[in-house]
């Protein structure tokens, strides 16, 4: 039996991890923690005989990792709240499945030294990471020519930016593809969530960034590309399911079976790609750029980005003030390299303070 410690419980990707370990003869959970909703994350945990229990941070996560004993932590946690969870399983060499993306935008320097430390295992859940990684392994990274990250393009696909000055949290909140959490659903629509996903890749796969390139594809059935220096290029193929990446991090490196039906090709697979327009998404450039300076810069894009996006689900900030709130931010603060982890929460407190500032600037 695998030992999973499931923090973020209660969210999407948590109560889809929870389908697959209790579908499964290999997985068990040990832990189990939550932000909030404490009856319902007692409640899961009772009904498994889960014994490790944290809501809200009480226990800290940290410790909670430490005394269940995990074979691997499915981090599930959203934004920078996952941060602590990432550099505790790293550190202490238990494989980490990561779905907290944020966590490595945030910390990414942070976190690879953890992991180099530690020694354990890093296995992507987000989809299009599960994809590179999969059409990765065994290879040697001088034969890779560059990583392309597919976008859904979300649910303004195709629109021009005049058309998103008065678009609501509703409209903002339909993905066309994907059912997830309400902040990466609001990130898919912004792009800010591939602008996200392009500094994970960099963490993860160590692939400069002038060597990752995102495409949208609408029907989100490629999950993403790696081209080889031979001219190959090497697609993961699948309809849009959380499941499958979620069971492949925590059953790696054997793969257990889903209920996901196969993919139909018989009836008429289109495939289709394009440029995004970064004039109405420029999330993905300014997430881009701020991957580039490095230093703290992608812990600050995070950071302002959480105000931003709390702020407009709250009905405070329009639509299109995201990107320039998280643009804005960037400019006014400095963001030189931290040096561990309590230098970069005074980097993410000292951004959400200015992010917070701007976005009032912007609405009054
Ligand atoms: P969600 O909002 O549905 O769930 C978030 C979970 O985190 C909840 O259980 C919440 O209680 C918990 N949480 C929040 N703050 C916490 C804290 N301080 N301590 C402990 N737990 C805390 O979010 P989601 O859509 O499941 O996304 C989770 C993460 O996975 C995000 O980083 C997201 O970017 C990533 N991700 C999600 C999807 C998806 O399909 N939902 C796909 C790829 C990546
Ligand atoms: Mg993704």
């Amino acid at each position: 039996m695998r030992r999973v410690a499931l923090l973020g419980a209660t969210g999407s990707i948590g109560r889809q991890a929870i389908d697959i370990v209790d579908a499964s003869s290999v997985l068990s959970l040990c832990a189990l923690a939550s932000g909030s909703r404490g009856d319902e994350v007692r409640a899961l945990a009772a009904a498994r005989g889960v014994a490790h229990v944290s809501v809200g941070g009480d226990p800290p996560l940290g410790g909670l990792i430490a005394r269940s004993e995990p074979d691997v932590v499915l981090n599930a946690v959203v934004g920078f709240a996952g941060l602590e969870a990432t550099l505790a399983t790293l550190e202490a060499g238990i494989d980490l499945a990561l779905a907290n993306k944020e966590s490595l935008v945030s910390g990414g320097d942070l976190a690879l030294a953890a992991w180099a430390r530690g020694g354990g295992r890093l296995l992507p859940v987000d989809s299009e990471h599960s994809a590179i990684f999969q059409c990765l392994e065994g290879r040697a990274l001088d034969t890779v020519g560059g990583l392309v990250l597919t976008a859904s393009g979300g649910p303004f696909r195709g629109r021009p930016r005049e058309e998103l000055v008065d678009v609501t949290p509703v409209q903002a909140l339909a993905h066309p593809t994907w059912s997830m959490g309400p902040k990466i659903t609001i990130d898919s629509a912004t792009l800010m969530n591939k602008g996200l996903e392009l500094i994970e890749a960099h963490f993860l796969f160590g692939v400069p960034y002038e060597q990752i390139e995102v495409v949208i594809h609408p029907s989100s059935i490629v999950h993403s590309i790696v081209r080889f220096r031979d001219g190959a290029a090497l697609a993961h193929l699948g309809y849009p399911d959380m499941r499958v990446p979620i069971s492949y991090a925590l059953t790696y490196p054997e793969r257990e079976e889903t209920p996901i039906r196969p993919l139909d090709l018989a009836s008429g697979l289109a495939l289709e790609f394009s440029a995004p327009d970064e004039d109405a998404f420029p999330a993905l450039r300014v997430a881009r750029e701020a991957g580039e300076a490095g230093g703290t810069a992608p812990c600050v894009l995070n950071a302002a980005n959480e105000v931003a996006v709390a702020a407009f689900l709250d009905g405070r900030l329009p639509f299109l003030g995201i990107a320039e709130v998280v643009e804005r931010t960037l400019g006014a603060v400095e963001a030189p390299a931290a040096r561990d982890l309590s230098e970069l929460v005074l980097v993410d407190a000292g951004a959400r303070r200015v992010a917070q500032g701007l976005t009032n600037q912007l609405v009054a």
